[in-house]
């Protein structure tokens, strides 16, 4: 097999071949639909209604990324905690009362993304169906449960996973639970998703390999640098496309479905 020319391999030698019954654990959000985007519109509205006489966008950005911290460990992720995190924001560069009537618009902001027009990403239908028969393929998501669900819903993809774990927080903790439940070896064990904060640093150091796919509108808290000091015996590819993915990972072997 050849690994795709513009994929980083960072350890391990080029050209090791990658056959079936590969375990993938694949990121959702904005890796196999977007999500992001979404939030960054309504933040762009929530600015221009906000009309501040002397904050910048960079400047309000700043005290609501504060405040989504803070609000993380009650609220966790998800439409409806950034909808708080939003009204918390007016509330805190207005000085507004709890009552203040733009503040149920301040909220709307956030809430409506949850109705927000569903986007898989190019290639990844055809991606998936090229892998399924040859790989375990789980989706591993965080977020809150029922806003996560509802979109792993609407993708029209969900029956196409073996597995579809939706948790709080993508740590390393969370890593070792996933591999510690599956019966694999964990050099078979890939991560492959657009955080390097979630998907990629907290996968390595948990001892399994990791394939990186950037997007360009990833949430900014979610960057952070690609872990160098992990395991030599771990793979880290750097991919631009996940369609990429069927020139790393056998599709060509015999169909483990069909023998089920
Ligand atoms: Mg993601």
């Amino acid at each position: 097999m050849t690994i795709p020319k513009n994929s980083h391999r960072v350890t391990a030698s080029p050209g090791d071949p990658l056959p079936a019954n590969q375990c993938l654990l694949i990121d959702a959000d904005d890796t196999l639909w977007e999500n992001n985007i979404y939030f960054e519109q309504s933040f762009a509205d929530f600015v221009t209604f906000l009309n501040h006489e002397h904050l910048t966008s960079a400047e309000i950005q700043t005290i609501l990324d504060e405040l989504q911290v803070a609000n993380r460990a009650a609220h966790g992720y998800g439409a409806r905690s950034f909808a708080k995190s939003l009204r918390d924001t007016f509330q805190h560069v207005t000085g507004e009362p709890d009552d203040h009537p733009d503040l149920d618009t301040v909220e709307r902001f956030g809430l409506r993304i949850l109705d927000q027009r569903f986007e898989i990403l190019e290639g990844v239908r055809e991606t998936i169906d090229m892998l399924r028969p040859h790989h375990q393929l789980m989706l591993v998501t965080k977020g809150h449960r029922e806003e996560q669900q509802v979109k792993v819903e609407r993708s029209g993809i969900e029956q196409c996973f073996d597995a579809v774990v939706i948790v709080e927080e993508k740590d390393e903790s969370t890593y070792r639970s996933i591999v510690e439940s599956l019966d694999v070896n964990p050099r078979q064990v890939w991560m492959i998703g657009n955080s390097p904060r979630s998907d990629i640093n907290p996968a390595l150091r948990a001892g399994i390999n990791a394939v990186y796919i950037p997007h360009p509108r990833t949430w900014h808290l979610e960057v952070e640098e690609v872990l160098s000091g992990f395991a030599p015996s771990l793979t880290l590819l750097r991919l631009a496309r996940f369609s990429e993915l069927t020139g790393v990972f056998a599709t060509d072997e015999p169909n483990r479905l069909a023998t089920s």
